[in-house]
């Protein structure tokens, strides 16, 4: 449908980037990113037009974001160059824009276009051995000032890299190194850094990042408090099987994974040093308060955990000790648990314990002639430990319970 609408308006349309570096490799991808050789909004609002769909539009950039009433989205951008001024200009100069915008890119192997005007449907547009790097499997800049103009490209080749088992090239090996002999890291925004560091959280595998950043040395440049220990890769190790394990559960809840990784990133960081981190990776005020309040609870946690004995200590005891913490800290808790029996009753707190809802609320209290207050509150969480130790199943017996 994009080829024709081109067609119809006289403009070259390409599917570029990750959407085409992906069909080559043979990997799903349904983020489909368009470059048009002429007014990329307008093309994206007849483009949501036809489908069915609204525009959001970024008119400093020319670029615009199609939301298909399916839920998918389209990323629209114009490839810019002296088009407008030479409207008759010669094939050759019409095919140099979308060259320019390919050669702004971070890799090669992301510098590729697929044409998909009708009649010129499916031509692969090559301009820098994309297509031979993806074959050889390697990760390469488009020019040596690559990581100068953007240093967070470094993390992205390491992101690539580990999550396509690429290898980064040599030349370009050789330029991430001067980049970090020029410091270009440390001078690097704070927001930024974290930008790219969720990105590799979010990742099927962020510890093989993690530690390739750190044979590279990139978490000393980040900050000195974030070298990756052999406990930190150890407990990372841990959080990355029971982040595997959560995702399975296909719990409608999904967690923020940077709040789960920077966790272990930062153990053993002592309390009065956290905030330096903190900083450096730009926190909010918020985040920063919710993370070290996380911190804290966990710490907390772990010390009432270890007077835990199961079938002698209390379910709800368990429960009353999990649930004020958000799902990150708990599957932190679960990784940093050597006792298998702990692990086990966290586990079934997260798949199960945790949604356990009694049937009684205050409505059948005031009912019962009890004067409403904060005994409400009291009565309704007992209520909830005597359904979680199993003392109370139907209705009628928490009733009587209550009672
Ligand atoms: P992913 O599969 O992680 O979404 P992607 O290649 O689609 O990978 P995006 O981060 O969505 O990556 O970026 C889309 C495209 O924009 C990339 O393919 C790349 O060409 C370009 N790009 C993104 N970030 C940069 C950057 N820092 N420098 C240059 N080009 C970039």
């Amino acid at each position: 449908a994009a080829g024709d609408l081109g067609q119809e308006l006289g403009w070259e349309v390409y599917a570029v980037g990750g959407f085409v570096r992906d069909i080559l490799l043979g990997r799903p991808n349904l983020d489909l990113d368009l470059v048009v050789e002429g007014d990329g909004i307008l093309f994206a609002r007849k483009f949501a037009e036809k489908l069915g769909g609204r525009v959001k539009a970024h008119t400093k950039f020319k670029t615009a974001v199609v939301i298909l009433d399916d839920g998918r989205r389209v990323d629209v951008a114009t490839a810019r160059l002296e088009y407008y001024e030479y409207p008759a200009a010669l094939p050759t100069v019409e095919l140099s824009s979308i060259k320019m915008d390919l050669y702004r890119r971070d890799f090669t192997v992301n510098a590729l276009a697929l044409r998909i005007n009708p009649g010129r449907f499916g031509q692969l547009v090559d301009f820098f051995g994309a297509e031979r790097d993806i074959r050889n499997r390697t990760i390469r800049v488009l020019h040596s000032l690559s990581f100068v103009e953007d240093p967070t490209r470094i993390l992205r080749a390491i992101r690539f890299e580990r999550r396509f088992d690429f290898q980064i090239g040599g030349q370009t090996m050789r330029l991430i190194k001067n980049a970090l002999n020029l410091e270009l890291f440390s001078k690097l925004s704070g927001t930024r850094v974290m930008h790219e560091l969720q990105w590799i959280m979010n990742e099927e595998d962020p510890l093989a990042c993690l530690m390739r950043m750190e044979e590279l040395g990139i978490m000393e440049a980040i900050h000195p408090l974030l070298k990756l220990s052999r406990d930190r890769v150890q407990v990372l190790t841990e959080l990355v099987k029971v982040h595997n394990w959560y995702k399975l559960l296909y719990l409608e809840h999904e967690i923020t994974p940077w709040k789960l990784y920077v966790l272990g990133m930062t153990m053993g960081i002592k309390r009065d040093q956290i905030q330096k981190i903190t900083q450096r990776l730009h926190f909010t005020r918020r985040e920063e308060r919710e993370f070290l309040q996380l911190r804290d609870m966990i710490g907390d946690a772990l010390m009432k955990l270890m007077g835990w004995r199961e079938g002698r200590s209390k379910l709800s005891r368990l429960y009353s000790i999990l649930h004020p913490i958000p799902v990150e800290g708990i599957l932190f808790l679960m990784a940093r648990s050597r006792k298998e029996h702990i692990r086990r009753n966290i586990s079934q707190y997260l798949s199960r314990l945790r949604y356990l809802t009694i049937e009684v609320n205050g409505n059948d209290l005031e009912e019962m002639g009890i004067e409403p207050g904060p005994i409400y509150t009291r009565i309704l969480s007992r209520l909830t430990d005597a359904m979680i130790d199993g003392r109370a199943t139907t209705r009628k017996k928490q009733l009587k319970l209550a009672q």
